[in-house]
């Protein structure tokens, strides 16, 4: 059977970029499988077993927890109650859909809206199985699943890719406290190849410290703009967000909860970072005030900048302590190279200009 998958809420999307990952170690070629519209089509060869395997593999690795062998006693999994088998049901399941039950009853999933005709007793319902951690706070944050309730059903082909979302996310710490995001756009090729950057970004150490998101997107949008050899469809990067899943710890409960914050940049915003000449000037520059004021459309600022360490780098004097405070790359304060850090900021305004102005023209 052949499964498509549309992209569709951020929380499915991750699953099925987490179900990528296990297929891809079954040999499936990911680029294949994704279509220029972003749906992905999945011809599926392994057997169950193996697709466990790889499965478990990759979530010891992120999780540090094994299903196999495992008949029970995982109540406090991130996945509750749940065994190799009942693991093993849902992908069988996935692969080959449903079989034909004596008295069935029409459900619609509450995901893909597919009516499936199945049993009570075999139907999948949205609960904490899905993720212990992150429904067990059902009652406190009713809208911390975009208002899935755990009565809604799951369909046969939803069930398995919600099983893989905890692959999808990219993990990073916060605080010393553990967080993890994903990206999240309207196509799947989109999806996988920006959360690829952006945990590549993570991973780098002279990154270790991005504590805005957005600017996390920004750079990740920007090293795909200058990476990855085709542009990005501009109907794909047209509701890109970053989904950050974060616990803060609650000074009066004394406890740590969970919390889900979505951070987004405007769109106009995305098609100047996805400019090639506009990216490759911006990740040249590195430097954070410089993106913070392209994300915040103060493009004007950019031209006081630029003169404000143009005059300094011409001063016979200049003024240290401020070329120091607003500048953090060394090669960019770097005396005698001031004054080529402050022309790249004035280029980089004359070309957002100029693109700005050419979108007035359309
Ligand atoms: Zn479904």
């Amino acid at each position: 059977m052949k499964n498509v998958l549309l992209p569709n809420h951020w929380f499915y999307n991750a699953g099925v970029i987490g179900l990528l990952s296990v297929l891809e170690k079954g040999g499936l070629n990911i680029y294949d499988a994704i279509d220029d519209y972003g749906a992905v089509h999945l011809d599926i060869f392994s057997s169950k077993d193996e697709i466990f395997d790889s499965w478990d593999e990759l979530t010891k690795s992120a999780l540090n927890i094994s299903y196999k062998g495992k008949s029970g006693g995982t109540q406090k999994y991130y996945y509750s109650n749940q065994t190799e088998k009942s693991i093993k049901e849902k992908i069988q399941l996935f692969i080959k859909g449903v079989t034909k039950s004596r008295k069935p009853s029409a459900f619609t999933c509450g995901i893909c809206g597919r009516v499936e005709l199945t049993t009570k007793s075999k139907a999948a319902f949205f609960n904490q199985a899905y993720s212990n951690i992150l429904l067990a706070s059902e009652q406190t944050f009713p809208n911390l699943y975009w208002g899935l309730s755990s009565n809604d059903f799951v369909c046969s082909n939803c069930d398995f890719v919600l099983f893989c979302h905890h692959l999808g996310l990219i993990p990073t710490q916060q605080g010393g406290l553990r967080s993890q995001l994903f990206i999240n756009a309207p196509s799947f090729k989109t999806m996988f190849l920006l959360n690829k950057l952006a945990k590549e970004l993570i991973g780098s150490e002279k990154n270790q410290d991005i504590k805005d998101k957005r600017q996390l997107l920004a750079m990740t949008v920007i090293e795909y703009t200058n990476r990855i050899n085709s542009t990005l469809a501009l109907w794909s990067t047209m509701n890109i967000e970053i989904v950050n899943k974060l616990q803060i710890w609650n000074k009066e409960k004394r406890t740590v909860e969970d919390k889900i914050e979505f951070l987004s940049i405007p769109f106009d915003v995305v098609k100047l970072i996805s400019d090639r000449k506009i990216a490759s000037l911006l990740s040249d520059i590195g430097e954070f005030r410089v993106l913070n004021m392209v994300l915040n459309r103060e493009y004007p600022k950019l031209i006081d900048f630029g003169y404000r360490l143009m005059r300094e780098s011409l001063s016979e004097k200049p003024n240290e302590k401020l070329i120091n405070d607003s500048l953090f790359i060394w090669k960019n304060k770097q005396y005698g190279n001031v004054g080529n850090t402050a022309n790249k900021i004035l280029k980089l305004y004359g070309l957002i200009e100029e693109k700005l102005n050419k979108e007035k023209l359309l």
